[in-house]
């Protein structure tokens, strides 16, 4: 076995020096727990290598065989990796003064992110050394990755992500057919608990180890190609465990030593503010990563605690004479905004990380304008889709009534969306503002007018919120917006809640009491139930029982919580059905989860009786 490995490569600790072979342990160091590095004999792939066939054919990883530590090429498993596009940022590169901008779309891979490439190489390997199953730690993306390709190879795959990782990603994880242990723990607790787990059953550990690092060379390799057999002048990348930035920087290292490039790009780390062990210890020339305990960013791609392959970073970072950045989470979910809408590219956070530098590094003058710059967009943004949703906001529903249409286009309904990403916790007033200055501040903040009539419903709904002791940030302000704009108060209700009262403690059902207004009638209602919520919205419909012409049912409820400003304010949201099956959703914000509950019903009920009663006309 040793021969075969002996003529073309071997695995050595990047720490200690001491060389394994794959059998013995293909993840870290047995002798100090150190990342492990493939190194090849490089005289041998020369000889294999079909120069002609490389520069003639279409960009895919797979074209890169010969540059992998593969030996059985009939195992290998694969869904068609790589070959992404390199996107010139015509629209960004004016913005930031730079003429050769681009971006290595790497969301366009099969399970939407540049893992895939590692993956190939890993699974391929896993299966050409007998696994019976595979276990590994991971913030998501790379569950994805590996599972799809478990499933082509037919091995059991069990994952452990932290708790709170994107829905998205296990649903596209458990879809194929993974087996999910969310853990209370950051991802590197996660990742020593799925060492421990591979070495007790007997599972192979997959993760950011060698294999994966090989596979994830063919980023450079296309690179380099797209820019016709030229190396850019930066490369920009983001950095969670580090294996992707050391694996580009390996694989523009291989292009030049193969005589395929002449020069060397530089290498750039990225990473957001609230996780940035990797730049704070080059920025500070240290050898010595401090652990960040816990990780606090919306990247959560890039969350991690102890970077395993840091030192693999560091040495890129110092051999390409590159750099490293941190962006706040708020630059980068406005860059998530700008690549989308500038570029028409949808990056999950952790990819529109290299952008947010950019935009932060040209600034400061640190381009020239000739400079050719490639941002890796690691992952796609439908992996993540609620981070986009925090920076634009639900757009507003209608009934089908042209009317409400033509009042969408007259007040620019739209623009709300662009204007309102920024400064979002900022307090916008001490003292409730006239009418005539509310309008004025709608107007600067949000770029919308707004019509006497609508203008009223906002005010009254500011006063209702300030009676609750929240100061109104401008997110607050914007909900209140969207939700007047919704012209739901403009209609006739059908129903009215006049007051409520809700009692709840520790040990006794909640109670609840209700005074409505139904039709003409004012109505008292009275219930117990299992939370104050419930409650009393099982009291107004006790309140309206003997009048009742809907029997509506609720099939979903659901909180949001916005922590801007001093205190959190939250939107809730609820779906409703009536006795002919008519479904309807209505939210409601509110600094109080109860008030908002009982109006975001009131909404819905008065939403299903205008589809069943509105007068014709
Ligand atoms: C995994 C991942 C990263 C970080 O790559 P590392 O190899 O862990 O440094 C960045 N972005 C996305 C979208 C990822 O999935
Ligand atoms: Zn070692």
């Amino acid at each position: 076995m040793v021969t075969v490995n002996q003529d073309f490569y071997t695995l050595r600790c990047i720490n200690c020096k001491t060389e394994f072979d794959e059998h013995q342990t293909c993840t870290v160091c047995l002798k100090c727990k150190g990342p492990l590095d493939v190194v090849y004999n490089y005289d041998f792939i020369k000889q294999r290598l079909n120069l002609y066939a490389l520069k003639n054919s279409p960009i895919s990883a797979l074209k890169y065989l010969t540059l992998y530590p593969i030996l059985n090429l009939e195992k290998i498993v694969t869904l068609n990796e790589g070959g992404t596009p390199l996107h010139h940022c015509r629209n960004l590169s004016k913005k930031f003064n730079l003429k050769n901008l681009y971006i290595k779309n790497e969301g366009a891979n099969p399970t939407g992110v540049f893992k895939d490439r590692g993956t190939l190489v890993e699974i391929t390997k896993a299966l050409e050394m007998g696994a019976k199953a595979v276990c590994f730690a991971s913030t998501g993306n790379m569950a994805a990755s590996v599972a799809a390709y478990c499933t082509l190879a037919k091995i059991p795959c069990y994952v452990l992500v932290p708790e709170g990782t994107p829905i998205g990603k296990l649903a596209q994880t458990l879809s194929y057919g993974a087996r999910i242990i969310q853990v209370r723990a950051s991802y590197s607790e996660c990742a020593a608990l799925a060492e421990e787990m591979a070495k007790r059953h007997g599972f192979y550990l997959a993760g950011d180890y060698a294999f994966r690092l090989e596979g994830q060379k063919s980023q450079a390799y296309e690179i380099a190609e797209q820019l016709g057999w030229k190396a850019p002048d930066y490369v920009l990348c983001p950095v969670g465990v580090g294996t992707n930035i050391s694996a580009i920087w390996k694989g523009f290292v291989e292009l030049k030593l193969l005589g395929l490039i002449e020069s060397l790009p530089k290498i750039i780390a990225v990473q957001p503010e609230g996780c940035n062990v990797v730049v704070k210890a080059f920025n500070s020339k240290s050898k010595q990563m401090v652990r960040i305990e816990k990780p606090n960013t919306v990247c959560s791609a890039v969350a991690v605690s102890m970077p395993f392959d840091g030192p693999k970073v560091l040495t890129a970072l110092k051999d390409s004479h590159g750099a490293a950045v941190s962006v706040s989470d708020e630059d980068v979910l406005m860059m998530e905004q700008s690549v989308a809408k500038e570029e028409a590219i949808f990056v999950e956070p952790s990819g529109a990380l290299p952008m947010a530098a950019v935009a932060k590094l040209s600034k400061e003058g640190f381009f020239k304008k000739d400079d050719v710059i490639v941002c890796v967009a690691t992952g796609n943004g439908l992996k993540d889709p609620k981070s986009a949703v925090k920076m634009i906001p639900e757009p507003p529903t209608i009934d089908p009534d042209i009317k409400e249409v033509d009042n969408y286009l007259k007040y620019k309904l739209y623009q709300i969306q662009s204007e309102g990403i920024k400064n979002k916790t900022k307090v916008l007033w001490t003292k409730i503002p006239a009418e005539k200055d509310l309008k004025k501040i709608i107007h600067s903040e949000f770029g919308i007018d707004t019509n006497p009539a609508v203008l009223k419903t906002i005010g009254s709904s500011i006063k209702e919120f300030e009676t609750k002791g929240k100061e109104i940030t401008k997110q607050d302000l914007q909900n209140i917006i969207e939700e007047q704009l919704d012209e739901y108060n403009s209609k006739d209700k059908y129903l009215e809640i006049i007051d409520f009262e809700a009692k709840t403690s520790k040990y006794k059902q909640a109670s609840a009491s209700i005074k409505v207004r139904y039709g003409d009638k004012v109505l008292l209602g009275q219930a117990n139930g299992v939370g104050a919520v419930d409650a009393i919205i099982t009291a107004l419909k006790s309140s309206i029982k003997d009048h009742d012409k809907l029997s509506i049912s609720l099939t979903d409820y659901n909180v949001e919580i916005f922590t801007g400003g001093v205190e959190a304010t939250v939107k809730v949201t609820m779906t409703a059905v009536d006795k002919d099956g008519y479904k309807i959703h209505a939210h409601s914000t509110s600094p109080d989860v109860i008030v908002a509950s009982v109006s975001a019903f009131e909404k819905c009920y008065n939403f299903l009786y205008l589809k069943n009663f509105k007068p014709k006309k």
